[in-house]
C-alpha cells in the first residue's frame, strides 16, 4: 500500500502526461487501466510474444486487442534492458527480435512479479523453498518450533502441481485462518491452491483455475485443451455475449485439468470460473459438469450454462478423437 499511496502522490504532483509499463502481467494491466483513466497515454511493455502470460496465448490476445481498442500502445516480445534520466523526462530502452527501440516518457512502472518478504523469518532461520518462499506445512507451521507463517511470504501448496510460489490474496487469507488457528493450539489444514484467479482489464474479464495444457504434461497427463464461445445467456435476450472458454482436460482419465476464461465485464465470468474451480476440488471430470445442477434464467443463463457448453465441446473433441484413432 507504500507503494501505492506514493505513486498516488507523485501522480498528483507530476501529472505525466505518457507512461510506460514494464510488464503484462495482470498487475501490469491493472495499471494500464488505472493510468488510462487518468488520461495518461500508456505503453505496455512485455518480453513475452504475448500479454497476460498466466493465461493461453489466445487468450491472451483478445485482452492485447482490448488494451489497444483503450488506446494502450502494446509492444510485445521486447525486452526493457535499461531506464535512464532523458533530457525531458525518462528514456527506456529496449530489445526486439528485430533490433532495439526506445521512448520517452514522464513515468515508468516496472510491474515484473512478486518476490517474497521472508527477511524476518530468514534471519531468524526459517527454511525456504520455491521461489525462495519460507517453507510451510499444511498447517502453516514454518521449520522454525512456535512459529507460523502464511500470505506471499510462503510458499504454496498446489493441489496439482504440488509445492510451487503462487501469492494472491484469496490463497493468504485461507492460509491466515489456518495459522492463526493452529498458532493456538487448533488443528487447521490448508487445504491447498488450484491458483484460481480473476482479473477485469477494462471492459474485459479474465479468469482461470487449474492447469494448462503445458502444466498438466508435465505432470503426466494426457491433456486436450478445447476452445469454446458460448453465450453468457440466451441469445433471444437482449445482450447476449460470447464468453470464449477453455477447457482441459484429461484425455485418458476424463478428468477436469483446468479452465481459462475471457468473456465481457458482466458476462459472470468469475462465477464460472468459480465453478469450474469447485469441480476440480471435488475431482471431477469433464463429462460430470454436465450433470450439475446449475442455475438458469434467460437473461442470466442458459439451460446448459457456459460452463457446461464448453466441457461438452470438450468432450465432443475427445470422442472425434477417439473415433479418429480407432479407425
Ligand atoms: C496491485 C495488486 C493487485 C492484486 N490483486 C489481487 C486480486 O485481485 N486477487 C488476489 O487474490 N490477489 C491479488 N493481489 C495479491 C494480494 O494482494 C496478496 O497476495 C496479499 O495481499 C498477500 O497478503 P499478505 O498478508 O501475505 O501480504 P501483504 O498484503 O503484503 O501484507 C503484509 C504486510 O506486512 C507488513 N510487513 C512486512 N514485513 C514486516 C515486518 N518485519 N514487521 C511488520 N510488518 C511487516 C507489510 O508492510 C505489509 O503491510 C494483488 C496484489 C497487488 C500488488
Amino acid at each position: 500500500m507504500g507503494e501505492t499511496f506514493d505513486l498516488a502522490a507523485s501522480l498528483d504532483q507530476r501529472q505525466p502526461a505518457n507512461a510506460l509499463i514494464v510488464g503484462a502481467g495482470y498487475i501490469g494491466l491493472e495499471m494500464a487501466e488505472a493510468l488510462t483513466a487518468r488520461g495518461i497515454r500508456v505503453t505496455q511493455v512485455e518480453q513475452l510474444p504475448e500479454v497476460l502470460p498466466t493465461v493461453d496465448a489466445e487468450l491472451g490476445a483478445l485482452v492485447h486487442d482490448g488494451l489497444t481498442r483503450h488506446g494502450v500502445e502494446v509492444v510485445t516480445a521486447t525486452t526493457v534492458t535499461r531506464i535512464s534520466r532523458g533530457a525531458t523526462g525518462l528514456r527506456v530502452d529496449g530489445r526486439t527480435a528485430t533490433g532495439p527501440a526506445a521512448w520517452n516518457v514522464d513515468l515508468v512502472l516496472v510491474v515484473v512479479g512478486v518476490r517474497p518478504d521472508t527477511e524476518l523469518l530468514t534471519t531468524a532461520g526459517a527454511q525456504t523453498g520455491a521461489r525462495g518462499a519460507v517453507v510451510v506445512d499444511h498447517g502453516m507451521a514454518t521449520s522454525l518450533p512456535g512459529v507460523w507463517a502464511a500470505g506471499d511470504c510462503v510458499i504454496t501448496h498446489h493441489r496439482q502441481l504440488g509445492l510451487t510460489y503462487l501469492p494472491l490474496g484469496t490463497t493468504a487469507h485461507k492460509q491466515g485462518r489456518v495459522a492463526g488457528h493452529n498458532a493456538i493450539g487448533g488443528r487447521a489444514r490448508f487445504h491447498g491452491s488450484f491458483g484460481t484467479q480473476v482479473v477485469k482489464v477494462f471492459d474485459l474479464v479474465i479468469a482461470r483455475t487449474g492447469l494448462r495444457d503445458h502444466e498438466a504434461t508435465g505432470l503426466g497427463h494426457s491433456p486436450l485443451t478445447v476452445q469454446s464461445s458460448p453465450n453468457d445467456h440466451k441469445a433471444y435476450y437482449p445482450t447476449a455475449y460470447p464468453i470464449t472458454i477453455r477447457v482441459t482436460g484429461d484425455t485418458t482419465t476424463g478428468q477436469l485439468l483446468g479452465a481459462q476464461l475471457v468473456g465481457w465485464l458482466g458476462t459472470e465470468v468469475s462465477k464460472r470460473v468459480d465453478t469450474y474451480a469447485t469441480a476440480l476440488f471435488h475431482g471431477m471430470t469433464v463429462a460430470e459438469i454436465s450433470d450439475l445442477d446449475l442455475s438458469y434464467t434467460p437473461p442470466l443463463g442458459s439451460p446448459w450454462d457456459a460452463v457446461q457448453m464448453a466441457t461438452q465441446a470438450w468432450e465432443s473433441w475427445v470422442t472425434d478423437l477417439h473415433t479418429e484413432v480407432s479407425a
